[in-house]
């Protein structure tokens, strides 16, 4: 039997399943949380079901949006024909802080890691490929992490990408972002202009 009042453990485990966070850290949210105010404690259960009520995925991109297509989709001063394939949607907001980008996005949700048993079916590649195929993209940059996984994610992406190529009248260019970012690095950690280079340093694969 639990240690704590059911309510309590209920919380605590709840808490636990979210990323980097172990029972001791559980246990410490949730009595800060039964602590706090009543005010508090509704804001942030309200916050949670908000979220889940009213975000949703891009039918376009699979960004996190309220409004569907997103902002970068459905903005016509942004160059639709130019495709930045990144990880996860936190990855925009690096790549948008250069400044130095206009084109729009493919968010896949994650890398090819076999070793996790996350294939190809896991990430979203499907939209990415339809896309392509029925659409005037004329670039697509693959800026997964240079990491083991995120290279991995890149060759794959660049091999299915070269099959749709041979089926298209004007084939879509396909590139890498240069390594100004540490090997090995994630690119939610890039700086400004360590991204920026690593755009306008990208090679043709
Ligand atoms: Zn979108």
């Amino acid at each position: 039997m639990s240690r704590f009042a059911e309510p309590m453990a209920r919380l605590i485990e709840e808490l636990r399943k979210l990323p980097g966070i172990g029972s001791k850290s559980a246990q410490r949210l949730a009595f800060h949380i039964l602590r706090s105010s009543d005010t508090d404690a509704a804001a942030l259960s309200k916050a949670i079901h908000e979220l889940k009520a009213h975000l949703r995925l891009c039918s376009i991109c699979n960004n996190i949006t309220d409004v569907d297509p997103c902002l970068y989709c459905s903005n016509a001063a942004r160059n639709q024909r130019l495709v930045c394939v990144v990880e996860e949607p936190t990855n925009i907001s690096t790549i948008e802080k250069t400044r130095n980008y206009n084109g729009v996005y493919h968010v896949l949700h994650g890398t090819l890691s076999p070793l996790n048993g996350i294939g190809p079916e896991h990430l979203r590649i499907g939209n990415l490929v339809t896309r392509i195929q029925g659409s005037d993209v004329e670039e697509v940059i693959l800026a997964t992490s240079p990491t083991t996984e995120g290279e991995a994610t890149a060759g794959y992406l660049a091999e299915q990408l070269r099959l749709v190529n041979r089926n298209l009248q004007g084939p879509v260019r396909i590139s890498r972002i240069a390594t100004g970012i540490p090997a090995g690095s994630d690119i939610e950690y890039a700086d400004e202009v360590t991204m920026t280079r690593a755009l306008e340093g990208r090679r043709e694969l």
